[in-house]
């Protein structure tokens, strides 16, 4: 048991809602807080839309009363001060901006109690970048979900050299106490270990592809066949979709920009954009 009861989420996007949602379906009293009213008006809406998929995916507890009870843990504030007023810990899910975080971890360490914990959920900054804006770095650290967390229920915890290791571990056991399978992080690593695997898996294979070696479904047959894996590269691009890889592949190098413009033309102008558009690298 850690001494965490009360959570604050910052953020109520697509991320900070499920957090503050899994973290209220575990038990825990939450505060969503975001910088308006209308923004927590349509955040209530995100929640009850949480509540159905757990109920419609069958997360166990949801369909008898756990879901909904959930929603009645959940408070809203657009207040800062007010939102973390007996915080135990805050989980910060704010827009991927550094300037914006830095400057939302000076106005919270400002009103923030002391015994607070704070934890950035980003995905690609390192914890570092912000520590000396937090006016507590031995209380800071990252802890990272990822997208669909009632399914896919990782939780990185990455620190700094400053982070004390007591409230690492308690972190560490908090993410359990919230259903996640905690992974820590023994060092600041960029894209910590999923996406450090991820991105270049995915890079060689559009490689192998962009450049003509072989189909898409065959490097998909091949690595399923052959390491028994579960899915293939070009399936995770289309749950991925395939603007994101676009976008990033676009700003890299000579070969990352070739590939990007093969994407381009073969797939995202005839809107194969993934699964969400229907067809991707296979059809839906
Ligand atoms: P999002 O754009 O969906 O949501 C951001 C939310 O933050 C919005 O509700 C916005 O109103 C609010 N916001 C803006 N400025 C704010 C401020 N100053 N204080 C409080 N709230 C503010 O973004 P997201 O996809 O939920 O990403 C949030 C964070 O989570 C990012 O750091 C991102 O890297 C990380 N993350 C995202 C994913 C993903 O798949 N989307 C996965 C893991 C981690």
């Amino acid at each position: 048991m850690t001494d965490i009861k009360n959570v604050t989420v910052l953020g109520t996007g697509v991320l900070g809602s499920q957090i503050a949602y899994q973290v209220a379906f575990s038990g825990f009293a939450v505060t969503a807080y975001d910088i308006s009213d209308e923004i927590l008006e349509k955040a209530t809406e995100r929640f009850a839309g949480l509540a159905a998929t757990y109920k419609k995916d069958g997360v166990a507890g949801a369909a008898d009363g756990g879901a909904d009870a959930a929603l009645g843990r959940i408070r809203y504030s657009s207040d800062l001060a007010d939102a973390v007023r007996d915080a135990d810990l805050v989980i910060e899910a704010i827009p991927e901006v550094l300037a914006l975080k830095q400057e939302t971890y000076e106005k919270l360490g400002a009103v923030a109690p002391a015994k607070t914990i704070f934890a950035t959920n980003s995905s690609t900054l390192l914890p570092s970048a912000m520590k000396d804006f937090t006016g507590r770095p031995a209380k800071f650290l990252a802890l990272h979900f990822a997208n669909r967390i009632w399914i896919s229920n990782t939780a990185e915890v990455m620190g700094t050299p400053d982070t004390d290791p007591a409230v690492f571990d308690e972190v560490v056991a908090f993410a359990g106490e919230i259903g996640m399978v905690a992974i820590p992080i023994h060092k600041e690593k960029a894209g910590y270990v999923l996406n450090s695997l991820l991105v270049p898996f995915l890079g060689a294979a559009l490689e192998l592809a962009a450049d003509g070696y072989a189909e898409p479904a065959d490097i998909d047959r091949v690595w399923k066949i052959g390491a028994g894996a579960p899915l293939g590269p070009f399936q995770y691009y289309d749950i991925i979709g395939l603007t994101t890889p676009y976008n990033i592949m676009s700003h890299g190098d000579a070969t990352a920009r070739r590939h990007a413009a093969w994407l381009k033309e073969n797939y995202i102008d005839k809107g194969k954009l993934g699964i969400a558009s229907g067809e991707g690298f296979y059809t839906y």
